[in-house]
């Protein structure tokens, strides 16, 4: 189960189960009271191993509330992370008042499993929307939006492409996508992941001819050793700025989707990001992508994915910090990521996680090519790992429910579309499955079958043995 609250909120402890969850029902202040039958529905907070006993009500509700508004502020970092023993017994319906009203802004708490062909949409579309904006080298090189649009015109729109070989392969965004979706399907962890992903890292550069993949790709595979301890680690690069780390990173959402799951999904996105791209800009994209696929999972609202990234920027550089791998270099390039993502949650008012967003009155093809290279490093738009994440969240902000329009502002750009393409449909896919997504744009998709097979097998570690 699922629930949001983004005003003032009672929370009452209603049972102690014997799983060691306990189940908290969220309600409104009483000025803005839903009748009773509207209460939202119990969630689960973990319960501490062991037992705190001497953790009194009043104690236990401050702390529980400081971490719920914690948790709220960094999108869902600290649910079920910690908790202390509150009073409430184990009767099923002895509940107390936990704490008082607390201002919250939204979290995801428990977020209820997802369908497997979420999961399904999530990789496939994603696979798809590298095509589409790649177009086999074509569209990912054209500099004009509008140009890209006739073209599409001119096809007889997009419900008459038919995504296949060999006019529409996929690109080295998806190739590496599934490289790293396929080293988590193994199960492993820890330092075996790392190996696991290094080592497909190094396979799958063998699978580029005609996808294009970029530089620091190429180069910092070079560099891997994965069949040496440590060997997943390459030296700081300066000018890894770019998304090749974002684009392969949305798989890491679907295998660490909870909450609960936040440390390990930043550790995972930022190691495996800076395999190939050791520097903030370049691996900070990879949590970014990942990220927003867990709030997709999550069904977080949109509008606070960009506050939710910020918020958990803290615990990237604490990771970096503690990991003592050219720590000072990292932290001496950290700030440009944090300051680019802030400035552009202001431009769209959504600083504060509050929507709705604020988007150009004029804003087409054209005006998107002339704003989006504002987000850019360099003038390329999404070619860097800060700004391929934020294009592809600028589409989902604007698509809605709209295949049609998402592919317009996310893949049909004149900027890097393959990678902006594919961060995009993997999170729209989540929300939205096939629906509306003509037939062609996929069913022949280049490695489907794989796409499939991972998705499957990522669920499955996600969702097959996690109390709900
Ligand atoms: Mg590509």
């Amino acid at each position: 189960m699922q629930l949001f609250f983004h005003d003032w909120f009672t929370a009452h402890v209603s049972s102690w189960n014997t799983d060691s969850h306990c189940a908290f029902r969220i309600d409104r202040a009483p000025t803005e009271a839903p009748p009773p039958s509207a209460r939202s529905p119990l969630f689960r907070f973990k319960r501490p191993h062991p037992p705190t006993p001497d953790f009194g009500c009043a104690s236990a509700g401050r702390s529980f509330a400081l971490e719920i508004a914690e948790a709220a502020a960094g999108g869902g970092r600290a649910a079920c992370a910690r908790g202390g023993q509150a009073a409430g017994g184990d009767g099923a319906e002895n509940t107390q008042p936990l704490f008082g009203h607390q201002i919250c802004t939204a979290m995801e708490v428990s977020p209820q499993a997802p369908s497997k062909d979420a999961y399904c949409a999530a990789m496939v579309l994603s696979g798809a929307g590298d095509a589409l904006g790649y177009r086999n080298q074509r569209w990912e090189y054209c500099t004009s939006g509008p140009q890209i649009h006739q073209e599409l015109q001119e096809m007889g729109g997009l419900g008459q492409i038919c995504v296949s070989l060999p006019d529409w392969p996929v690109s080295d965004d998806t190739v590496l996508h599934l490289a790293t979706a396929e080293a988590l399907a193994t199960g492993k962890n820890g330092e075996p992941l790392l190996q696991e992903l290094a080592s497909r890292y190094v396979e799958a550069m063998k699978d580029m001819d005609g996808r294009k993949p970029g530089p620091t790709s190429i180069l910092g595979t070079s560099q891997l050793r994965p069949e040496e301890p440590g060997g997943y680690r390459i030296p700081f690069n300066p000018s890894a700025t770019g998304c090749g780390a974002a684009m392969r990173s949305m798989c890491i959402g679907l295998r660490y989707p909870h909450p609960s799951d936040l440390t390990t999904l930043v550790q995972v996105s930022v190691e495996s990001g800076r395999m190939t791209h050791h520097h903030p800009t370049g691996y900070l994209g990879a949590l970014a992508s990942a990220l927003f696929t867990a709030y997709a999972v999550q069904g977080l609202p949109l509008e606070r994915w960009g506050l939710g990234l910020l918020k958990t920027l803290p615990l990237a550089l604490e990771y970096i910090q503690s990991t003592a791998a050219d720590s000072d270099l990292n932290v001496g390039s950290w700030a440009y990521f944090q300051e680019k993502w802030e400035w552009y949650l202001s431009e769209r008012g959504l600083a504060s996680g509050q929507g709705p967003a604020r988007f150009p009155s004029a804003y087409g093809p054209a005006e998107r090519d002339v704003i989006y290279k504002t987000f850019s490093l360099d003038g390329w738009a999404g070619r860097s790992g800060h700004d391929a994440p934020m294009i592809a969240y600028d589409a989902l902000l604007g698509a809605g429910d709209s295949w049609a329009e998402l592919c317009s502002r996310a893949m049909f750009h004149g900027g890097d579309s393959d990678s902006t393409g594919v961060i995009a449909a993997s999170c729209w896919g989540l929300a939205h499955g096939f629906r509306g997504v003509p037939e062609g744009n996929h069913q022949k998709l280049e490695y489907r079958d794989r796409m499939v097979a991972a998705a499957g097998n990522l669920y499955d570690l996600a969702w097959g043995q996690k109390p709900v």
